[in-house]
């Protein structure tokens, strides 16, 4: 599926030229435009799929995978000390490109990059309560 107004979907097919670090007939592999750490780049099916929920399911297959290849490569290359992979879906999010795609951000000591959450502590109540909402119901 091709979104006429998607610019992922515009790189995916070559509409906008831009030079893949990676590609196969479902994904395209890019550096991040706006990298967070050096070596930041982006794997984005060549499909339109909004975020994940509606992702195809050979799609979701092949994704992680592929994270994998990239994330050595780049551990190879770039010799990074670590690396994120962050996907965000929906604003609330932080999702700003309504395309689906993971982001796989090197990471270096000491490199400033903060992508961390506060730590809060889940008490028994909530966890009965999450629990009953949300086991077995797959
Ligand atoms: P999101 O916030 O949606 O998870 O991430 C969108 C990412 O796409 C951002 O990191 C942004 O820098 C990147 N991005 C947006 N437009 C382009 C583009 O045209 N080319 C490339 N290479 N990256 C883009
Ligand atoms: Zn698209």
């Amino acid at each position: 599926m091709f979104k006429d107004d998607c610019i992922f979907c515009k790189i995916g097919r070559g509409d906008i030229k831009t030079t893949p670090i990676y590609e196969d007939d479902k994904f395209t592999v890019i550096l991040d435009k706006g990298p967070a750490s050096k070596g930041h780049c982006l794997i984005i099916p060549k499909s339109h799929f909004d975020n994940i929920y509606s992702m195809d399911e050979d799609y979701c297959e092949k994704c992680l995978p592929l994270a994998k290849k990239i994330a050595n490569k780049l551990k190879k290359q770039l010799n990074c000390q670590g690396i994120n992979l962050v996907q965000n879906n929906e604003k609330a999010a932080g999702q700003t490109v309504n395309h689906f795609h993971l982001h796989l951000i090197p990471r270096y000591e000491n490199d400033d990059l903060h992508i961390n959450w506060k730590i809060n502590e889940l008490s028994e109540d909530e966890e009965k309560n999450l629990l009953s909402l949300l086991k077995d119901v797959l």
